[in-house]
């Protein structure tokens, strides 16, 4: 779905921005931001932390997601809207998804990205089916009574005295 972010929300991008070249200028991570937004509260504004953190997983959504959890201190941030300067790779969407949240406004596409070198087109592909060459996930169905053990134990804590 593509559409104009309304006038007001452009400081959300702007905030996202400036970290992100903020980001790039120190080193401490690709050409990616993004800022959380809570009922028009700025909750945080990060870039990418990839290489200050040495940490694959540290793009800019990732980041502002553990961020707003953290001030928030919840896992729930359905009530939060991202402002992402790049569309989201699908590692990002799921995170965000996991936290609740239901709204992204991004800027630049994905194939933006990967006109400059940042191409998350082996996630799609291999998440819709066309090309699953580039892992490989095994389902092991026998002999792992020890990953049963901690669905028994999660059964057993779980369980109301
Ligand atoms: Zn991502």
């Amino acid at each position: 779905m593509c559409q104009t972010v309304p006038t007001h929300l452009d400081q959300y991008f702007q905030l996202a921005c400036d970290t992100t070249i903020e980001g790039l200028r120190k080193g401490t991570g690709g050409p990616f931001g993004a800022t959380l937004v809570r009922n028009g509260e700025v909750i945080c504004a990060v870039g990418n932390t990839v290489l200050e953190q040495t940490d694959i997983s540290g793009h800019a959504e990732m980041v502002a997601v553990r961020q707003g959890c953290k001030k928030l201190d919840t896992l729930d941030l359905s009530d939060c809207v991202m402002y992402a300067t790049c569309e989201p790779c699908p590692m990002c969407v799921a995170v965000m998804m996991w936290a609740g949240i239901k709204t992204c406004y991004y800027a630049s596409s994905h194939r933006d990205a990967a006109a400059h070198g940042f191409s998350d087109q082996h996630l799609r592909d291999y998440l819709d089916g066309s090309d699953k060459s580039a892992f490989d996930m095994i389902h092991v169905t026998q002999g792992r009574e020890d990953c049963q053990a901690i669905w028994d134990e999660f059964t057993r804590l779980s369980a109301k005295p």
